[in-house]
């Protein structure tokens, strides 16, 4: 928002919940859903006298986002038990990290819809175990615990206070979502919770060194609310500050069908969780060699991928955008490029809008598509060479979405094939104008706008497989001619 008095800074901590096969300390399969509890082992549900025993995976990808951000992976991490007392945390404390974490520091690239570029500071980023559920009964009696998700490994992203606002907060959470699909480190599924954010939100004169007291909004799950979260937020402290009053820190919560947000208790402090290590884990040393290892099959990352798309592909940046944003898109259109030469921006064009149409349609991931990239490039082919109108490749491609048979033959059954013939096509046009007398004349009397008409009457002629390029050429040089004679 733009203010000329006040000036809003935020910060996010962005829980990112990590595709191990098992969870942080204990062996339980991860997988979202199945019956309350049947997920859960002797540990996630915090019998008495079992031990944690860290996920070596969990550590290589907290390894793996670190250098992606180009932050220090400590030499020796800890962990650490944040105390507090909640239903869905059996053990009555969480094993986090507080001193040492395995991530410090560390930048992510944003850029916005102006155009600027900018990189958000983090603070850091540490492993975490995942609190099970409360489901509440809708009677309202009664509520049941599910510990299914207890123990699942989270990595919690903290940036610094240097977000400036709603805009920024979004490009920057929707980068660490990219470099967590990319790394292949995180499923990407914001439905089933695999990225949450707390946002801290304050307010300060524009010309003030200090910052202002925060507010935190707790458990944000999605973009659109982490947005509109904040918008609101603002507002509310402005209004606040400029009708004299101060801002408490407390943390909130967004009621989306509400569109605001409220009270949810006044901010604890690090003191209140009696963070102290965990005595059940050693520090971990992280081998030197695991670090070159997860460096050397580090992939390309989505702003490099986009950056590259732009230079080598000769696309916009909002194409190359939407091409990277899933990782699984760039794949499949990368793919396509190597089985046929293709001009590229077409094979773009036909991916961001029809291809993702379908795909959208029936919700299905590119990854599992029905039309692979062999089969997709090789209709983008026909529609180059002219064998197939765009509109007609269009029906090839809902056929394909729903059988196995290649464009070439669908194009052949359904009898789209183009025609391109000359002799056939000046038949067509000979046929046009014999028939349009009138539309003729008004064209020889300087008229130019009919020429749509006889281009519209021709495809019609051909029943919609007349080249239209082809077609048009052909009469503007017989209607030239009449002109002149
Ligand atoms: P906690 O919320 O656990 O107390 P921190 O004090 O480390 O932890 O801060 C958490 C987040 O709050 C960080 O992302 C940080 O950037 C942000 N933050 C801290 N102070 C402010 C502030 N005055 N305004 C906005 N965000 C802030
Ligand atoms: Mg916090």
């Amino acid at each position: 928002m733009d203010n000329q008095i006040w000036q809003s800074v935020i910060g996010l901590e962005i829980h990112m919940q990590l595709n191990t096969h098992s969870k942080l300390f204990s062996g339980a399969e991860v997988s979202y859903g199945g019956n309350p509890n049947t997920r859960a082992c002797e540990i996630d549900i915090a019998l008495p006298g079992v031990l944690p025993v860290l996920n070596e995976n969990a550590v290589r990808m907290a390894i793996a986002f670190g250098l992606a951000i180009d932050a220090e992976i400590a030499p020796v991490t800890v962990f650490a038990r944040k105390n507090y007392f909640y239903p869905d945390l059996p053990k009555g404390y969480q094993i986090s990290q507080y001193e040492r974490p395995i991530v410090s520091g560390g930048s992510v690239p944003i850029s916005l819809t102006d155009g600027t570029q900018r990189k958000i500071l983090l603070e850091r980023a540490h492993l975490e175990e995942d609190a099970g559920k409360l489901i509440h009964d809708s009677s309202g009696k009664t509520s049941c615990v599910d510990l299914n998700r207890a123990g699942t490994t989270l990595i919690e992203i903290v940036s610094k206070p240097v977000i400036n606002n709603a805009e920024e907060a979004i490009a920057y959470m929707k980068q660490i979502y990219a470099i967590g699909c990319y790394l292949e480190i995180c499923d990407g599924n914001m439905q089933e919770g695999s990225m949450r954010c707390d946002a801290n939100v304050s307010i300060k004169r524009r010309d003030d060194t200090n910052l202002g007291v925060r507010t935190e909004i707790k458990n944000l799950n999605s973009f659109r609310f982490v947005e509109k979260a904040i918008h609101y937020e603002i507002n509310r402290q402005i209004t606040v500050l400029e009708e004299g009053g101060t801002i408490r820190q407390e943390t909130r919560l967004y009621d989306s069908e509400l569109d605001e947000t409220r009270v949810l208790r006044s901010k604890e402090e690090a003191e209140d969780y009696r963070y102290f290590p965990e005595p059940d884990l050693l520090p971990v040393e992280i081998p030197a060699e695991w670090i070159t290892e997860v460096r050397k099959n580090l992939p390309e990352l989505q702003h490099l991928r986009r950056e590259r798309f732009v230079k080598d592909y000769v696309l916009s940046v909002q194409d190359a955008e939407q091409l990277t944003q899933s990782k699984a898109t760039a794949d499949y259109f990368e793919a396509c490029l190597k089985i046929v030469r293709l001009e590229p921006k077409l094979v773009a064009n036909w991916i961001i809008t029809q291809l993702n149409t379908l795909l959208k349609r029936d919700s299905v991931l590119i990854s599992e598509s029905p039309i692979a990239p062999e089969r997709f490039a090789k209709l983008i082919e026909r529609v180059a060479d002219n064998t197939v109108s765009a509109k007609n490749a269009k029906e090839v491609l809902a056929l394909m979405w729903t059988q196995p048979q290649s464009a070439d033959e669908i194009i052949e059954k359904q009898g789209f094939k183009q025609i391109s013939d000359t002799s056939q096509l000046d038949a067509i046009v000979d046929q046009v104008l014999a028939d349009n007398p009138e539309q003729v004349a008004q064209y020889l009397s300087g008229k130019d706008k009919v020429f749509t008409y006889f281009v519209g009457q021709a495809m019609k002629a051909s029943k919609g497989q007349g080249n239209p390029a082809q077609l048009s050429q052909l009469l503007k040089a017989r209607l030239e001619k009449s002109k002149l004679a």
